[in-house]
């Protein structure tokens, strides 16, 4: 058996009906997304890196709506639910959280579960401040937490235009798609 068999279902023939067994496709794609209020107050982080700003984003872990946007996205590749349930926000051990070690946590579930991922592709939507600065050491920080290739990272950052609650500066949004690969057979 090679790394990329779809053993999507097997024939139980004993009986001679068919028996479906659990599906371990060879990729597996998920998407993630985010949103946090911006307030006064609290320190912006974006993709594990503190950014100089005016305001912060609100939440009850350190609200780095970049890496949320990736951790469910990693989970929802691996088939493994959202963020909520693995690190939930009624949960005092999270007040305050370095969203880092959530996604460590998250990568290392997927890994456990049967998947690598391959690329993860990214947009942070922010009227301000602007990201172009931060870009590189995003995308090596988000590497190193997720222990892949900086070339395995891409993040983008858009503005809303002025419009909506993310164009007039309230909230940020963030989106990621990732691609996972099944492990190698007794890898
Ligand atoms: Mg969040």
């Amino acid at each position: 058996m090679t790394t990329h068999t779809t053993d999507v279902f097997s024939a139980s023939t004993t009986d001679g009906k068919q028996a479906v067994q659990p599906m371990r496709p060879a990729f597996r794609v998920g998407e993630g997304w985010d949103c946090h209020a911006l307030v006064p107050g609290r320190v912006l982080m974006l993709g594990g890196v503190p950014i100089a700003h005016t305001h912060g984003l609100l939440g009850h872990s350190d609200a780095d709506v970049l890496l949320h946007a990736v951790t469910d996205a990693l989970l929802g590749g691996a088939g493994l639910g959202d963020i909520g349930r693995h690190f939930p926000d009624t949960d005092p051990r999270f007040k305050g959280a370095d969203s880092g070690v959530l996604l460590q946590e998250a990568i290392s579930r997927v890994r456990a579960s049967g998947y690598d991922l391959l690329n993860v592709d990214c947009t942070v939507v922010a009227q301000a401040p602007k990201l172009a600065g931060y870009m590189a050491s995003m995308v090596q920080r988000m590497a190193d937490l997720m222990g892949v290739h900086p070339n395995c990272v891409n993040v983008k950052a858009k503005t809303a235009e002025r419009l909506g609650p993310v164009g007039q500066g309230l909230s940020m949004e963030a989106r990621a798609v990732v691609l996972l690969s099944a492990h190698a057979e007794g890898a």
